[in-house]
């Protein structure tokens, strides 16, 4: 039994997200974590929004807000959203708490401390108008290579060609279309090349990684330059250096900051917990595991950023050095990356409306039919194509027809004939036959998982689900009429209940809400399969943006969940006529939310 931490991407708070967000890193993280808590390991499952930097000021002026005001109104929006497809975060938070903004001074202090932080003077964009900088991607101008006109300051979208703002022909600003600005500024570098060597050693003793997560960093690692950490902007965590603290116009880049979240995050539910040193246990033990998920865009982060930092923090890499203030971090155990997931073939895009927001969503389906679509089809291994087609043939045929017919007929059958579960008497061979399929899932689906292969998982929990279905339709027992096969009939009945209930564990870090649903319908008692909750809390210090008002945190009691393995179901309990698990969608779904799409609604 280990300590598991599970790092889950920090969705950033400049609007609702989408659901090719979530299918990229929340269901993917929270159904890994319900499995690790049910085979028994102690999971802490921690994120948050990721509340500064340029978009988030963007925002906040197109709405007229302060930045924080935009970054309160999407926090809670995301929490809400997040709840409502039963991620359970033990603590989900704000990069904006004053916890926030004191970890992150104490690593940047650590890698400054060790040398692994260069001063460098450069030449930044900022906005004539606003005096702000403007990111790379926010200027816009024409292609110094190929003379594409719409190319943007980080890269040519038509020749593919890296750029600097600085190579644009004719820059101007995406945002207000002014022709930016560039002054000399003084910054912050960290510097990586001093870590290349010990990443490629450790990068070397990485078992198990996707494919695509070893070639991308492998590739990374060849290439590193020293990155730039600090911003000419007056919204993100001061350099707490002297000189620079006080400053009103130098601040932490935000990816520098996000990244420290998870670390910080920790130490937030520690703290919140009643033992404040308890995070050391998931960061510091050499046999605790990290896993961190994410979509694709943000592997460079979390496979060489972050291990680079923590590495600077320890003293580890070229330039030596000692442990800061917080002491030695172990490094990621795995980094697990899902590529991108498109919608009716097209990129999601907030701006052009290509878009299903979680929150639309849900509205409109169940949370399980979301999670049994991501872990079913979602882009795990490759870009995949949400379609309404799909989902709704996915919905129908396998989640319905297959698995809550299941349930429905095995529970009903038995509520009729016996109103209980009835007893099992001579098993037959093809009886044990079911029963052993359904128990060795259990290793096969929880290999699978724990290897972050869920698409294999959840297809080995449904391939269970067959089997039973087809156990169901040879025995036909609901042929069995009369005293003299009341027996047989209450074997089949018997091992089909208990088939069932396999399943419903099988299933429950993917479908969390029916699994509960079948837990009561099968007369369970208590909690099967936990949900988080919000919990509205006040800022433990006080010194962050956020002040010393509350915020909504996401967190929960995930410590009850059941073990990971096959229960007998118990003779005798009462059985009631069952309700509909799932919802069977009318085909007429997909033209209607086709037409939404096209509206742009
Ligand atoms: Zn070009």
């Amino acid at each position: 039994m280990s300590h598991v931490l599970t790092a889950v991407a920090w969705p950033y708070a400049n609007g609702p997200r989408h659901i090719g967000h979530v299918s990229g890193f929340g269901v993917p993280a929270d159904v890994f974590s319900r499995y690790m808590r049910m085979a028994g390991h102690d999971v802490l499952m921690v994120s948050g929004t990721d509340e500064h930097g340029t978009p988030i000021l963007v925002q906040a002026d197109n709405e007229g807000l302060t930045p924080i005001e935009a970054a309160d109104k999407y926090n809670r929006i995301i929490v809400e959203d997040l709840v409502a497809l039963g991620l359970s975060y033990d603590l989900f938070t704000r990069t904006t708490t004053g916890n926030h903004y004191a970890v992150v001074q104490e690593i940047f202090t650590a890698l400054h401390d060790n040398g692994y932080i260069l001063a460098k003077t450069t030449l930044g964009a900022i906005s004539p108008s606003t005096g702000r900088t403007l990111p790379d991607r926010y200027i816009e101008g024409t292609c110094p290579i190929c003379g594409y006109d719409g190319a943007r300051g980080d890269q040519c979208d038509n020749c593919g060609n890296q750029l600097d703002p600085t190579d644009l022909i004719g820059p101007r600003s995406r945002i207000n279309g002014e022709t930016p600005k560039f002054v000399e500024e003084e910054h912050f570098f960290l510097d990586l090349p001093a870590f290349a060597e010990t990443l490629g050693t450790w990068l070397d003793t990485r078992d198990g990684w996707r494919p695509n997560v070893v070639r991308f960093t492998r590739n990374l690692l060849d290439d590193l330059k020293p990155r730039a950490i600090s911003r000419d902007l007056d919204w993100g965590v001061p350099v707490p250096l002297d000189g620079w603290r006080d400053r009103g116009d130098k601040r932490l880049y935000v990816w520098f900051d996000a990244v420290i979240g998870y670390l910080s995050a920790s130490i937030e539910w520690a703290r919140r917990s009643g033992d404040p040193e308890a995070w050391r246990q998931w960061w510091q033990d050499p046999q605790a595991l990290s896993y961190y998920f994410m979509g694709k865009d943000n592997i460079v982060f979390h496979s060489e950023i972050w291990p680079a930092m923590l590495l600077g923090n320890n003293g580890g890499g070229a330039k030596g050095g000692k442990p800061g203030a917080l002491g030695t971090m172990e490094l990621p155990t795995e980094v697990v990356s899902s590529e991108f997931l498109t919608m009716e073939g097209r990129k999601f895009s907030s701006s052009r409306r290509v878009v299903i927001y979680v929150r639309d969503f849900l509205a409109r389906y169940d949370a399980d039919a979301l999670r049994y679509f991501i872990a079913v089809a979602g882009p795990e291994t490759q870009d995949t194509d949400f379609t309404w087609a799909e989902f709704v043939r996915r919905n129908n045929d396998e989640l319905v027809a297959g698995w809550g017919n299941l349930v429905n007929r095995a529970v009903a059958m038995a509520a009729k004939n016996f109103g209980e579960i009835p007893a099992a008497a001579d098993l037959q061979p093809e009886d044990t036959a079911l029963l052993e399929t359904t128990r060795a899932a259990f290793t096969t689906v929880g290999d699978l998982i724990a290897r972050n292969r869920q698409k294999a998982a959840i297809g080995e929990a449904m391939r269970a689900v067959a089997a039973a279905n087809k156990y169901v339709s040879e025995s036909e027992p609901w042929k069995l009429k009369g005293e003299e096969n009341k027996a047989r009939q209450g074997t089949i009945l018997h091992v089909t209940l208990q088939a069932v209930d396999d399943c419903k564990t099988l299933l429950a870090p993917f479908l969390p809400h029916s699994s509960q649903k079948i837990h009561e319908m099968l007369g369970g008692e208590g909690v099967f399969a936990p949900l988080p909750r919000i919990e509205e809390v006040d800022d433990l210090d006080g010194t962050g943006p956020i002040g010393t008002r509350g915020y909504p945190i996401i967190t929960g009691d995930y410590t009850g969940v059941p073990a990971w393995e096959s229960r007998p179901i118990h003779v005798g309990t009462p059985l009631a006529k069952p309700v509909p698990i799932f919802t069977k969608l009318d085909p007429s779904v997909v033209e209607e939310e086709l037409a939404r799409l096209e509206a742009g609604e």
